[in-house]
């Protein structure tokens, strides 16, 4: 019997390497949280994310999306500024101030400005004034994904 201790083996790490998949997790893909009120444009921002291939969850006022935000950790939050309840600038402040907070990119139903202004205090990292342009909310948003990933 001979065993020639030189001879090439299969490395775990490169057969690995090779094929990611064999070793990914379920799901790969980031996480997308969309909190907004109104459920048609919930149901429209979360089948584009969807359709883009992010996770998406969706929450229909603010407390459900601060509960949703600790639970899933999400890499983007989607998030409406008129909700019921806890409205969006209260929402954004209480995501930042915990640490890993994901980004959040706010839609506004007023003009730009100075609402804008306000939600970029609170730690949102983009605002968009509705209505928004749909190819414009995608691109925004796979900026600050691609941000979070990198
Ligand atoms: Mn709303």
């Amino acid at each position: 019997m001979h065993y020639d201790f030189n001879a090439p083996r299969p490395s775990a790490p490169d057969a690995m390497l090779a094929n990611p998949s064999a070793i990914a997790p379920a799901s790969q893909a980031q996480t997308v949280l969309v909190v907004e009120d109104d459920p048609l444009n919930r149901k429209l921002f979360c089948e584009l994310l969807k359709a883009r291939g992010y996770d998406v969850i969706g929450a229909s006022d603010g407390l459900a999306g601060l509960a949703a935000c600790r639970t899933y950790a999400p890499d983007l939050v989607l998030l409406d500024v008129q909700l019921p309840g806890l409205g969006g600038v209260e929402v954004a402040q209480a995501i930042t101030d915990a640490p890993d907070a994901p980004s959040i990119l706010a839609v506004s139903a007023f003009a730009a400005g100075a609402d804008c202004a306000r939600l970029r205090a609170a730690g949102c990292a983009d605002c968009l004034a509705k209505p928004v342009a749909i190819a414009e909310l995608l691109e925004r948003a796979e900026d600050l994904l691609a941000e979070q990933s990198a």
